[in-house]
């Protein structure tokens, strides 16, 4: 397709595991027998329990209550619906959850194969993002590597909430990789339960967990600031994916007036932290926690002070909002062509390809 033809690119579509019996053919034989031994069950997420209201919009579900099951629903419930030409899917399940590295590997393996033959092969607009076991960071970037002669994978996938700050120095590697190949590393809401999701330990509600994401995307980017991670890898780029988008201008401009006093800690970040998330950050739309306001909306998104960062999505079958409506009301017209289209070009150079 020629890319001036795009319509929409959707940058956040979850494909549904329908159980674990799904992957058996992309095990090895060890982990196979390991599954059905032990009677493995399922990985999903907790993150996302499968009958839960914001997991899949009621619409969307079939007689079993899930959503996104298979390339041809998807096709038509978020590509079709919403004239997008392309879709990038996120995987959620649970790999990241696991406590043992070899058996993340090998799970972060099945998924991303399972990907491929039974989504990517099936409808030529789906991309998707490399499902990583961060749990060890040699089997991450095997995993990189292995997936990314595929041109159909298009970032890195990690959860918000994992063990460690992203930041830190051990996960380089990874973003040595991902700048190797072009890919941006995707951060999605989610956790990996080692810690509660908030720092005050565990709430007590899937509501209070929920809403806290947006507290750990918020310390994800000031640990890969900080680090200096853009600094070491200047192409790289980072999505929030599912973060919500209003407080990352106030947070940030928290985190850059703070800088300015002791900025000496951190002698590599030689401009404002500001600056760099303009440059480095990028952010999908849904859930755009702004009211319907048009005036609201517009102040809001001028406090980004820039009009690159924002990426379509859809966050298909997340219930994130109702009716059909592609853009959420307020988003100025003039950046309607940005969201859709140019900033995911721009973003995700393997779409060009
Ligand atoms: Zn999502």
């Amino acid at each position: 397709m020629n890319l001036s033809d795009i319509r929409a690119v959707d940058c956040d579509v979850h494909p549904t595991v329908p159980s674990m019996q799904t992957l058996l053919p992309y095990l090895n034989d060890h982990w196979r027998e390991t599954v059905i031994e032990r009677e493995i069950t399922t990985l999903d997420t907790i993150s996302y329990p499968p009958l839960a209201p914001l997991t899949a919009r009621a619409d969307f579900r079939g007689e079993n209550g899930r959503a996104g099951l298979d390339a041809s629903e998807v096709g038509q419930q978020a590509l079709d619906k919403w004239q997008a030409d392309i879709a990038i899917l996120n995987c959620l399940y649970g790999v990241q959850l696991v406590f043992n590295e070899d058996m993340a590997q090998a799970f972060a393996r099945a998924v991303n194969d399972w990907v491929v033959k039974e989504w990517l092969d099936r409808d030529p607009r789906l991309r998707a993002s490399i499902v990583v076991p961060l749990q060890n960071v040699e089997h991450a970037v095997d995993e990189i590597e292995r997936c990314a002669v595929d041109k159909r994978f298009v970032q890195i996938l990690v959860l918000c909430m994992g063990e460690t700050p992203l930041g830190r120095r051990q996960f380089w590697p990874i973003y040595a990789a991902a700048e190797r190949h072009n890919l941006p590393l995707g951060i999605h809401a989610g956790s990996a339960y080692r810690y509660p999701v908030t720092s005050l330990g565990w709430p007590t509600y899937y509501v209070e967990d929920y809403a806290a994401q947006s507290l750990g995307f918020q310390s994800q980017l000031a640990s890969l600031v900080c680090e200096g991670v853009f600094v070491k890898f200047p192409k790289l780029k980072a999505v929030l994916i599912e973060s919500g988008v209003t407080w990352l201008p106030g947070f940030v401009w928290r985190l850059s007036k703070f800088w300015r006093g002791v900025r000496a800690e951190i002698p590599w970040i030689d401009r404002s932290p500001n600056e760099i998330v303009r440059d480095h950050f990028r952010l999908t739309i849904q859930p755009l926690d702004t009211p319907d306001d048009p005036d609201i909306v517009a102040r809001a998104i001028e406090h980004f002070q820039s009009d690159d960062m924002l990426l379509y999505s859809s966050d298909y079958p997340h219930w994130q909002f109702d009716g059909d409506e592609i853009m959420p009301p307020g988003i100025p017209a003039g950046l309607h062509r940005r969201i859709l289209v140019d900033n995911p070009l721009a973003t995700y150079p393997r779409l060009g390809l």
